[in-house]
């Protein structure tokens, strides 16, 4: 266990599958040196196939003794699908714009396909995706190098490119299949919480930047966080597929407000739901889905009577900044109970290496 986590809400119900997470992600850390093909942050329609092709399907995690479970490798081209791009310089000339290579698979190639029929009961929501910087991380239990660590100070789950050797343990280890191989340098690599922003007070890029404000981000001891109440009081931001043993840390306010189904004339019918009760229950866990949509709901029936309801005015989030609660007095302090200049950062194992050294790299904004 670390000495606190670092953890983030997304409120499904509010996410609009723009992409804007994804991009400004991409943009931040994974866009040059190998990372092309990478996604740390994805945003997959549900029903769907995911990122990579069929996640689900490919093991890792640890059974219900705690073993640790084999996984698959998942192919770059056929799973992930290799990055194209377009002619643009040409379209000057007159010539239609193609792709440079014939697409064959890519991140959303299903987007919003969904399942059912349009328009009586056709449903899909989307599912934004990131590492869960479990508190028992699949990937770092498959590694036989020890190169991947749980920062003590926050609980952020990161890789040692210096001792990693490339073997992709930990890529089959994770059943969430969010660490991946950089062909490039040989290397495994994953979402790393944005750390030099979080250390610094700012929230991830993904959760700046999203445009449906569904991205709650702080540190689950704080009691007056609302990273806290949704997770630990309210207990309506769950886990996602906790029957993989590895804890995660990235919370989900389940979709519970789904519009009717239509009957044969397109009218409403009354009570019913498109999104099935069995389908979330296999994401986020029986007890904890229903009691996660119990309680939304009884709340919002509150909020309609009286006015009055404090989950609903944490979801709603009125103000941006209220969604982010970060200390970065806290990480001073860590820096300067290790006898460093308060605004060094805090971690030194994962930046002193030569792969991530540069400057550049790990310069906010950059
Ligand atoms: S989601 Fe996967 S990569 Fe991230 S900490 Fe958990 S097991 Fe490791
Ligand atoms: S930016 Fe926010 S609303 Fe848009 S896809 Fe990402 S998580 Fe969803």
């Amino acid at each position: 266990m670390s000495k606190r986590q670092l953890a983030m809400v997304m409120d499904l119900n509010k996410c609009i599958g723009c992409q804007t997470c994804t991009v400004a992600c991409k943009t931040q850390w994974t866009n040059r040196n190998g990372r092309d093909y990478m996604y740390w942050n994805n945003v997959e329609t549900f029903p769907g196939t995911g990122y990579p092709k069929n996640w689900q399907d490919m093991g890792g995690g640890f059974d219900a003794s705690g073993n640790l479970q084999a996984g698959k490798i998942p192919n770059i081209e056929s799973d992930y699908g290799v990055p194209w791009d377009y002619n643009m310089g040409e379209m000057a000339d007159g010539k239609d714009l193609v792709p440079h290579q014939e697409p064959t698979w890519g991140p959303n190639w299903d987007e919003d396909v969904g399942t059912g029929n349009f328009p009586s009961d056709n449903w899909f929501f989307y599912l934004p995706r990131i590492c869960n910087h479990c508190t028992n991380p699949g990937c770092l239990s498959s590694c036989p190098r020890d190169a991947i660590f749980k920062r003590d100070q926050d609980g952020v789950v990161l890789v040692d490119l210096d001792r990693c050797q490339g073997y992709r343990y930990c890529i089959a280890g994770c059943p969430y299949k969010k660490i991946f191989f950089n062909p490039k340098l040989s290397k495994s690599e994953k979402c790393i919480m944005c750390f030099p922003r979080i250390e610094k007070g700012l929230p991830t890029a993904c959760a700046q930047q999203c445009v449906g404000r569904i991205r709650f981000v702080g540190f689950l001891d704080d009691t007056e966080g609302q990273v806290h109440k949704l997770v630990n009081e309210y207990k309506v931001a769950i886990g996602l597929r906790p029957d993989y043993g590895t804890q995660p840390n990235v919370y989900y306010v389940p979709p519970v407000f789904t519009p009717n189904k239509f009957d044969a004339n397109g009218a409403p019918i009354a009570d019913s739901q498109r999104i099935p009760d069995e389908e979330m229950e296999k994401l986020f866990g029986k007890d904890e889905f229903h009691h996660a949509k119990n309680t939304i709901l009884k709340e919002l029936k509150k909020r309609k009577e009286t006015g009055e309801s404090e989950l609903m005015d944490l979801l709603i989030a009125f103000q941006h900044k209220d969604m982010f609660r970060l200390d970065n007095n806290y990480y001073q302090q860590v820096a300067k109970d290790q006898g460093k200049n308060p605004l060094a950062p805090v971690d030194d194992r994962y930046l002193k290496g030569k792969f991530t050294k540069s400057a550049s790299f790990y310069k906010v904004g950059h």
